[in-house]
């Protein structure tokens, strides 16, 4: 196990000039490969699990940034709240109120990002365009003091058709931009991953999640 640091420098260096968010997720990676690039200086680490990165972020420098980037569960979400920094994929209004719940009870405001779905897939989790339109329009009624929603995220299908992947990246940020003007608190479009960030980056995204590129393939489907 060790990490490509050639790849890790040349993406680094790339997104630093375009001021762009690295977050490397380090899913079913051990604790050693995380260390490897903590020791190079990197602070943004993401992961899907809630047990995983529970057993990892207590072996760990408390001065990680833990991106929670999978699909969470309402049961789970008072086990990350104490330490997590960004919640990616809030994909519901329960998952929203409940994390502004736990958040009260262990005095944090916590950053979140909401899931929109732009995947031809139905597997994939996430609000369609309207759903969250029209949450935008009720959300300051609910009471949600302990949660910043920050900005969104997505992931396009899982396709080599790359003209379909750019395509729903632009509707993420043509979404992303239309709710920003009257919802100016909204800074982060999380898109992007090893196989399509340049393309999600072309089309403005200002924070990638990157895994196989810098830890490897990851053996299990996880
Ligand atoms: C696993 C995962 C990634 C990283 O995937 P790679 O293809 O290894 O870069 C990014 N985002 C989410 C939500 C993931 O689950």
């Amino acid at each position: 196990m060790a990490i490509n640091k050639e790849a890790y420098n040349q993406i680094h260096d790339e997104l630093r000039l375009a001021n762009i968010t690295l977050v490397a997720v380090s899913k079913t990676k051990p604790v050693e490969d995380i260390l490897e690039l903590y020791e190079l200086g990197h602070r943004d680490f993401g992961e899907n699990y809630v047990q995983e990165l529970v057993e990892k972020a207590a072996k760990l420098p408390t001065d990680i940034r833990w991106h929670f980037i999978g699909h969470l569960q309402t049961n789970k979400v008072k086990q990350i709240v104490p330490f997590v920094y960004l919640i990616h994929g809030v994909d519901s209004v329960k998952l929203l109120k409940e994390i502004n719940k736990q958040a009260e009870k262990a005095t944090r405001v916590i950053d979140c990002l909401l899931q929109v779905h732009i995947a031809k897939e139905e597997t994939k989790f996430g609000f369609d365009d309207n759903e969250l339109k029209n949450m935008f329009n009720h959300i300051s009624t609910y009471g949600l003091n302990n949660i910043k929603i920050k900005g969104l995220m997505g992931m396009a299908s899982l396709t080599d058709d790359m003209n379909q992947v750019r395509a729903e990246f632009i509707q993420l940020k043509n979404l992303f931009s239309e709710l920003q003007t009257s919802n100016p608190e909204l800074q982060i479009l999380s898109m992007g991953m090893s196989s399509d960030y340049k393309i999600a980056i072309e089309e403005k995204s200002n924070m990638v999640r990157i895994g196989s590129l810098l830890f490897g393939e990851r053996v299990t489907t996880k």
